[in-house]
């Protein structure tokens, strides 16, 4: 009889384990949980120049290591931390973890080294950003990293006296500042102009559509007379056919990133890949 309790009790609390765990909790209790075990880490993407091939730099993307779901995209659960705030502690986790793994990587990079990270409008509106960047940067002084915060285009980025002041004050520090997924907002040349950019990254959508479409090639070749009349370089994002990276090449655009080169892989695979390949290149 007592066997038979305990196997019951037993049984139940499996139950209320299962149902504690699968419960459905609103998504930003459970982003609060994941900033505190840490489970935002960053994924690498090699941005290569468009003429010789080599990479040039990475761009960090976040994935959500949770527990029982796997690694999950960040088009999931961007937009909720957004709206909520809690990308600012989250960008940070992610900062922290890449200058960490950059800093313990004791071989070569290209140098300089570009690091793309993206930044949400919020986080603009708060000068804990440029603490975070000092910090970065201090950080990884064993490489010669070049520190490029992405906004993105679709982003409600206000320039205000106070984010023009901050971007100045990121500038000086060193960071290099791009607009994310060109064409597919409405940033109009003057604000443009007005936080003095480096880069522009020509959004997939465009790419996908070479040789499908003339518009989007149309807007590719106006991109590039707009960026060269402003001292800008561009990047094309999503790059999967040598057609696409051929045609790029041609219109003069500086460096490329996308399935054709390499999918986004875990930070510290990517710095062990990117060690072995040298090694074989020196070796030879
Ligand atoms: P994004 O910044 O424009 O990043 C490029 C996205 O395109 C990445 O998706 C990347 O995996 C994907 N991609 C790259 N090459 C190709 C390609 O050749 N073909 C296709 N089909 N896709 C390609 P991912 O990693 O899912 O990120 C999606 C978006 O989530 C990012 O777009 C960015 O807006 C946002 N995101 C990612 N990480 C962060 C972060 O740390 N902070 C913030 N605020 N947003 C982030
Ligand atoms: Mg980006
Ligand atoms: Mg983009
Ligand atoms: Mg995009």
């Amino acid at each position: 009889f007592y066997i038979l309790v305990i196997l019951l009790a037993q049984i139940l609390f499996s139950i209320f384990c299962w149902w504690q765990l699968n419960r459905p909790r609103p998504l930003y209790l459970e982003l609060e949980r994941a900033i505190r075990k840490k489970e935002f880490v960053p994924y690498a993407q090699p941005i290569v120049d468009a003429i010789t091939k080599e990479t040039i730099g990475i761009e960090i993307l976040m994935r959500w290591k949770h527990p029982f779901q796997g690694i999950v995209r960040p088009d999931l659960f961007i937009p909720q931390a957004e709206d909520s705030g809690l990308i600012i502690p989250m960008t940070d986790l992610l900062l922290k973890e890449t200058a960490k793994q950059l800093r313990e990587y004791k071989h070569d990079l290209p140098t300089p080294f570009h690091v793309g990270v993206n930044i949400s409008p919020q986080h603009c509106k708060s000068s804990i950003l440029l603490d975070e960047c000092k910090v970065f940067i201090d950080e990884v002084s064993n490489h010669n990293v070049i520190l490029v915060l992405e906004l993105t285009e679709r982003g409600a980025l206000e320039v205000s006296e106070f984010t023009r002041g901050l971007f100045y004050d990121l500038k000086m520090l060193g960071c290099k500042i791009a607009i994310d997924d060109f064409g597919t907002g409405h940033s109009s040349l003057v604000n443009l102009q007005e936080i003095n950019l480096d880069y522009l990254k020509i959004d997939r959508v465009f790419v996908k559509n070479i040789g499908v479409d003339c518009t989007s090639e149309h807007l590719i070749e106006s991109t590039v007379e707009l960026a060269k009349r402003l001292s800008l370089r561009i990047i094309a994002e999503g790059v999967e056919t040598e057609a696409q990276a051929e045609y790029l090449k041609k219109q003069g655009i500086e460096n490329l990133q996308g399935f054709l080169f390499a999918k986004p892989i875990p930070l510290g695979e990517f710095l062990q890949n990117y060690n072995q390949n040298i090694s074989v290149i020196d070796s030879d």
